[in-house]
């Protein structure tokens, strides 16, 4: 254990599972009280009876002005604001909505509900949080994105539609902040890959998803998924002061995929 966030604040979307709860569980260890928020209340509840003091779950559905603004009472109450905010809670839309997700027809129900859980839910945390940080004398936002919002995704466009506005939304809000003075960075991390309960649902059993396996592994250069850890070390890095001169930035964690053109040619 080191302490790496000690004495911050920070505050968790979607961090019952996946990279929130990752986020979460490495953040505690750097010495940060940690308040996981969710809308899944029975799993948030588990992860922080697991962290122990200084941690606490807030039923927070990032969609509902009501909920953030629930948070905000308590944060100001009980630390006088926050001091990290990571914005993680995503969907794909695949699961939780009937879709389909291509741009020939994709079906407006799902095409906005995408955008008002992974786009208006990411506008909300940072215009709370910004008004949170600024009486703690600033701080750091973190919103995660996707390599899916760097690049077009045809069988998911709502998904890569609402990623791309939250990495433009991101360095709106850096800018904004450094012209106000205020002392509050907000950067984009851009994953792919990662081995998550997401992935889980979406890859089926047995055969079927030893071969998407197999194919999702030959498309990343380093040939294998990521961990929620791989993604949670750079959220860990952007919300310390270690990184104190970066704002509007974005960090790829996709084990290579950014990096290249994925057809292959001869020039
Ligand atoms: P998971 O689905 O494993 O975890 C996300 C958590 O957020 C779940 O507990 C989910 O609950 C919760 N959630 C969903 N909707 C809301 C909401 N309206 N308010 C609050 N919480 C909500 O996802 P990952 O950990 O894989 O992904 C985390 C983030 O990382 C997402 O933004 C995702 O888009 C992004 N990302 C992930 C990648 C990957 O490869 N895993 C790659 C690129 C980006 P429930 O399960 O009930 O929906």
């Amino acid at each position: 254990m080191s302490d790496r966030l000690a004495n911050k604040i920070a505050l968790i979307t979607g961090a019952a599972r996946g990279i929130g709860e990752a986020t979460a569980r490495l953040f505690r260890r750097e010495e940060a009280t940690v308040v996981v928020t969710d809308i899944r209340d029975e799993a948030g509840m588990r992860v922080v009876a697991e962290l122990g003091a200084r941690a606490e779950y807030l039923h927070l559905d990032v969609r509902s002005e009501a909920d953030w603004q629930r948070a905000a009472d308590h944060l100001t109450a009980k630390y006088g604001g926050v001091d990290i905010v990571v914005n993680n809670a995503g969907i794909t839309g695949f699961l939780e909505t009937a879709g389909p997700h291509d741009p020939e027809h994709c079906d407006l129900a799902s095409w906005d509900e995408v955008h008002r859980v992974n786009l208006t839910g990411v506008m909300l945390g940072c215009r709370y949080a910004i008004a949170l940080m600024r009486t703690r004398g600033g701080g750091s936002i973190v919103n995660i994105s996707s390599r899916s919002g760097i690049v077009g995704i045809p069988g998911a466009a709502a998904y890569a539609s609402s990623k791309a506005a939250v990495r433009n939304h991101t360095k709106s809000v850096a800018l904004y902040c450094a012209e106000k003075g205020y002392a509050i960075r907000c950067n984009s991390i851009h994953p792919a890959a990662i081995m998550t309960p997401m992935w889980d649902a979406m890859l089926g059993e047995g055969a079927a998803r030893e071969k998407a396996m197999r194919e999702i592994a030959a498309g990343i250069p380093m040939g294998k998924m990521g961990d929620p850890l791989d993604v949670a070390y750079g959220a860990l890095y952007l919300a310390s002061d270690e990184s104190k001169y970066v704002t509007g930035t974005e960090l790829h964690i996709d084990g290579g995929i950014l990096a290249g053109a994925g057809a292959v040619t001869e020039k």
